[in-house]
């Protein structure tokens, strides 16, 4: 088998077979195909897609290609929620303490920043001394013990996933549904966790950007899910309209921690009571009005934001980082973006957001690129909002003096105004079960 040979049947628009799939993964995992003809390839099933068959091929070829894990040893139900990936969207910061300390076990491996959008490991990493790379007893004494651990994806564990994301991250190939769904099960069925929510964003901030290619997403990635016997729910949300008001790593911790504390944005806690009352609804622990009510008493009571300070503090973070969170590093330079008319802020192209964070240092350019914790934006008005001429929008942040101008540049011309209020859409479009 030849990989020139495989490129040229995707190229053509041809299906792949399970053995030439299977190729193409053990292949790249072991360093025999080099990172252009995976490109090319990459770039090829952009264009022409995938069946669902092949789909699913490319899933189990993503998750045999490393450990395949046993959580057998963590006591009770095992629950995990996964983002399609969105700007400002820290929900994972959130839900996991509040479903862990409502008694269900969160063992939790999560990615870093793709494309525009951002990655809950980057965002852990900008709490000091945190550690995303506990070996495996570590991980399962820590969720046996608290409830909660996150950690980035061990080399083991679906490596070929790893290799393939950054390299998707800089070639462009990020927003292909096959690609997408593959790398999120390959890695899922990887994890042994007893059922999984699917957080599948839809709009301008996401990689899926209409509602019906954000479903059909959806339900493929659910249907691989139930086929290998996890129990599978989606929720499609928003990204419209980037969640909350910060994007960037440490900013978006700050954020989290206002949220669990009960004080977070409102459109940012609704996202994340649906996405944890839907976590616990699938671990059976009560009806949808039963598990809300718990996730919202959770916040309230505090339990949700000690059940965080316990992961922090187990993991090795600097927990006092989060009691007080003027201790995060400021970036040394910030420039403000004021409204260029009055009126109304109508639309947000949320992905040219996520850009110019990731233009501030936030993200990667390249796969060797280091981030800038301190790097982001923090939105003063979102969609909606009614403005004046020269009033303040956002607040850019970064260590790279530079970095402002194009920052700027690119974060205003992905705002739009208009003279009239605009319609805005619910925040949970729909649910796949
Ligand atoms: N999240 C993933 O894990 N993989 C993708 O391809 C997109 C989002």
């Amino acid at each position: 088998m030849r990989m020139y040979d495989i490129i040229k049947k995707k190229r053509d628009g041809k299906t792949l077979s399970k053995q030439e799939i299977d190729f193409f993964i053990e292949g790249y995992t072991k360093g025999e195909i080099p990172d252009y003809q995976a490109s090319a390839l990459l770039m090829a099933i952009f264009y022409k897609g995938m069946s669902v068959e092949e789909t699913t091929n490319l899933t189990l070829a993503i998750r045999n290609s490393g450990d395949v894990l046993d959580f057998s040893a963590i006591d009770g139900i095992r629950v995990d929620k996964h983002s399609t990936g969105g700007v400002g969207d820290k929900t994972s910061l959130i839900v996991a303490p509040i479903v862990a300390s409502l008694g269900v076990k969160v063992a939790k491996m999560s990615g870093r920043g793709l494309g525009h959008t951002g990655g809950t490991i980057d965002k852990l990493e900008s709490i000091p001394l945190f550690k995303t790379d506990l070996d495996s007893k570590e991980f399962i004494d820590i969720v046996n013990d608290i409830g909660i651990a996150i950690v980035g994806q061990s080399a083991s564990l679906a490596p070929a996933d790893k290799m393939l994301y950054a390299l998707r991250d800089v070639t462009a190939t990020v927003d292909s549904m096959p690609l997408i769904a593959s790398s999120i099960m390959g890695k899922k069925l990887a994890a042994d966790d007893d059922c999984i929510v699917l957080d599948v964003k839809t709009g301008s901030g996401s990689f899926m950007k209409s509602v019906e290619e954000s479903k059909a997403l959806a339900s493929l990635m659910v249907d691989i899910g139930k086929n290998a016997g996890k129990k599978m729910l989606a929720l499609i949300t928003d990204m419209d309209i980037p969640l909350g008001y910060a994007i960037g790593n440490s900013l978006e911790v700050i954020e989290a921690v206002q949220t669990l504390k009960g004080n977070g944005p409102k459109d940012l806690t609704e996202v994340c009571v649906a996405l944890a009352s839907n976590m616990l609804y699938l671990a059976n622990k009560g009806t949808m009005q039963e598990c809300k009510d718990m996730v919202e008493n959770a916040i309230a009571s505090g339990k949700a934001y000690e059940t965080l300070l316990k992961m922090v503090k187990a993991q090795n973070g600097k927990v006092e980082f989060l009691q007080n969170t003027d201790l995060f590093e400021k970036a040394k330079y910030c420039e403000q973006v004021k409204a260029e008319t009055d009126g109304y802020i109508d639309r947000v192209d949320t992905e040219g957001y996520g850009i110019s964070a990731l233009i501030l240092g936030a993200g990667r350019n390249t796969k060797e690129d280091k981030i800038d914790y301190s790097a982001g934006i923090v939105l003063s008005k979102k969609t909606g909002d009614k403005v004046a001429k020269g009033e303040v929008i956002a607040t850019l942040y970064t260590n790279d003096k530079s970095k402002l101008k194009n920052a700027k540049e690119k974060f205003l011309s992905s705002t739009y105004f208009a003279a009239t209020k605009p319609t805005i859409r619910p925040l949970i479009l729909d649910r796949v079960e």
